[in-house]
């Protein structure tokens, strides 16, 4: 039997072929590629300002920058989610804000975010857990309300929809990954949505170095800008993966369909459906303790069924650098039973319907022995 991983990147022919192309150019860094990307990816979020970035890590960072967020500021995020989200507030030295999170979305839980504001709070960075977007509505009405800045961490949520909008099409700075794991690639690869051109240029200085030019061509240093330039070739990588991005999506979510009605063991608490769901992950939370083995056993028997299992993530306040922040067990009883409970379960364009049978029924067998 082949090992079925967790998840992998489907690149096509025409991609690879695209690629060598572009290395046989002579112009490999930042160059007409990445320019047909940012215009390819702006129109697939509704024609907003798109600037690509080498990672979504880079892109948050740059984000905040851009906010003017500083030491002693605060921003609120969920205490669910992969560790860059929280990393970068802590790079810019401001503080994160953990608030918990809803355990059947898994999104941040927007009454505790309302509670989380005090005077020195700047923004809210919230998640699109697995593919699954948040109350957009109450995001942007709390964030009004309170004049802060949002910053939408959607890594997981390419192609999602809030109400039949597409994330990245409206709201304030909207941060996307193309790291090999998310619905769609170019390598290493990030981009921010925002709607100001004012903001959008100076992005282009945080984004290269500060360095910008006058009509003359002569050239002069703004700002102590960063270095986060997509390359041409991973542009063009993007390319070709945003050509399949909708049977991409559309793939996993019949696939996710398949495992919602195969899924056979009960005390699972399944993630919820929705029909803009862009099912990056497909994750059930399992009570172990109740089937009397751990996690760490599931996974190895899992494995020796040659079936891949992630875990995303581990609760973030209980990590060593936030702990340190005063964090600690007990604090989001969401997040942290989550983060024991979950496994992600194969779910990837390449998988077959069959494949989501033989893993639902190897889990049933590991968990009902
Ligand atoms: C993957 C991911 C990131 C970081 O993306 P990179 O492109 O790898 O920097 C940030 N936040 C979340 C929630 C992610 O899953």
């Amino acid at each position: 039997m082949t090992y079925l991983p967790f998840t992998k990147p489907f690149v096509d022919e025409d991609t690879i072929a695209g690629v060598a192309e572009v290395l046989r150019s002579g112009w490999l860094a930042t160059g007409p590629n990445v320019a047909d990307f940012e215009r390819k990816f702006s129109a697939y979020v509704g024609g907003r300002i798109v600037k690509s970035f080498t990672s979504a890590t880079g892109a948050l960072e740059v984000a905040l920058e851009l906010c003017g967020i500083r030491p002693g500021d605060e921003v609120i995020t969920p205490a669910m989610s992969f560790t860059a989200t929280p990393n970068v507030i802590m790079r810019v030295g401001a503080k994160p804000v953990f608030v918990d999170v809803e355990l059947d979305t898994r999104n941040i839980d927007l009454d505790a975010v309302e509670k989380a504001i005090t005077p020195r709070t700047r923004a809210i960075m919230p998640v699109h857990f697995a593919g699954l977007a948040v109350d957009c509505d109450r995001l942007y009405a709390i964030a009004e309300k309170h004049g802060l800045r949002v910053i939408e961490d959607a890594a997981h949520a390419i192609g999602t929809a809030w109400r039949g909008k597409r994330i990245g099409s409206f709201g304030d700075l909207v941060s996307f990954s193309f790291h090999p794991n998310k619905n769609m690639t170019t390598i290493e690869g990030g981009a921010l949505c925002l709607s100001d051109p004012v903001e959008a240029k100076k992005l282009d200085l945080l984004r290269f170095h500060g360095l910008s030019k006058d009509e003359e061509g002569n050239q002069d240093v703004m700002m102590a800008g960063g270095k986060y330039n997509l390359s041409d070739v991973a542009a063009r990588v993007g390319i070709g993966q945003l050509a399949h991005l909708e049977q991409f999506n559309e793939k996993r979510k019949a696939l996710v369909q398949r495992y919602l009605g195969e899924w056979a063991v009960e005390d699972c608490t399944l993630p919820v459906d929705d029909e803009g769901h862009s099912w990056h992950m497909f994750a059930p939370l399992i009570p172990f303790e109740r089937f009397g083995l751990t996690r760490r056993e599931f996974i190895a028997k899992m494995h020796e069924a040659q079936i891949g299992v992630g875990i995303h993530y581990p609760a973030l306040h209980l990590f060593s650098l936030y702990r340190k922040l005063g964090y600690g067990v007990g604090d989001f009883p969401n997040a942290e039973r989550i983060g024991r409970e979950t496994v992600t379960l194969p779910l990837f364009p390449l998988m077959e319907e069959i494949d989501v049978a033989r893993v639902c029924q190897a889990a049933a067998r590991i968990l009902k022995s």
